[in-house]
């Protein structure tokens, strides 16, 4: 059976997307905290930050082969610039940026010795058009789409493909401090009238994991035609 990594497995879209490729591939599923969550899902579950290279090192040491790589984990931050401390700032690149060099970095050793493989990053519009007070990610997330574009170039002669897909706005708990007059406001702006879920983005990231290798170094947005 093949076998997927999916990081960030614990809810929202990676949950989704572990849900989506659970019949076709052994999972090994990743979250920072509260694994219970992921009690429901097949496969191999692992508690730790993705941020840490160790913890990636140890956990891609236990796949013979990795078919799938989905970069999945992230996290939010909202602040102004002026309030936007080195901790946050640290924290918002360490996990939505670092955390995907760390297991590109272990995975591609595995896909390039068999010449087979595909890394899907989830990203952002943000990352393509940033967003007010939301610099840190914005730029987290413009980082994946740049990584994502020159990793595609350098594993294509070994037969690796990787693409990003790039969100808008997903209703999972990442935005659930939205307040109700600002979910209105935001559902308003997107022409498809509502946000997304996460098991559309999950059948966006599967099925683009059944695409030929050739499409790669792309950056496709889901955003219900949002930006
Ligand atoms: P979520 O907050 O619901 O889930 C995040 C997951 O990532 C959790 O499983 C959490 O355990 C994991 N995670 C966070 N930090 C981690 C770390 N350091 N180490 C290991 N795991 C960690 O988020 P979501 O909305 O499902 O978002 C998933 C991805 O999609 C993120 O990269 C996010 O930036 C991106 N995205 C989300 C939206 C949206 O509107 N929800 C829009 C665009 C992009």
């Amino acid at each position: 059976m093949k076998k997927a990594l999916v990081t960030g497995a614990s809810r929202g879209i990676g949950y989704a997307v572990a849900e989506r490729l659970k019949e076709e591939y052994e999972l090994f599923l990743i979250c920072k905290s509260n694994p219970d969550l992921m009690s429901g899902l097949p496969g191999r579950h692992y508690t730790g930050d993705t941020g840490d290279h160790d913890f990636i090192e140890k956990v891609i040491n236990d796949m013979d082969s990795v078919d799938l790589l989905v970069n999945n984990a992230g996290i939010a931050c909202f602040d102004l610039i002026q309030d936007m401390t080195p901790e946050k700032w640290n924290d918002v690149l360490r996990t939505d940026l670092s955390s995907i060099y760390n297991t590109s970095h272990f995975a591609a050793k595995k896909m390039i010795s068999r010449h087979s493989g595909r890394i899907i990053n989830i990203s952002s519009v943000w990352g393509l058009y940033g967003a007010s007070c939301e610099s840190a990610y914005s730029a987290a997330k413009g980082g994946v789409n740049a990584f994502t574009k020159a990793l595609a170039k350098e594993l294509a002669p070994s037969g690796i493909a990787v693409n990003a897909l790039a969100p808008g706005v997903i209703d999972t708990d990442m935005n659930k401090n939205f307040s109700d007059e600002e979910r209105a406001d935001l559902t308003d702006r997107i022409p498809a009238g509502r946000m997304g879920t996460p098991e559309e983005v999950a059948e966006a990231v599967y099925l683009l994991s059944e695409m030929p290798v050739y499409l790669t170094g792309q950056i496709i947005s889901i955003d219900g035609g949002f930006i």
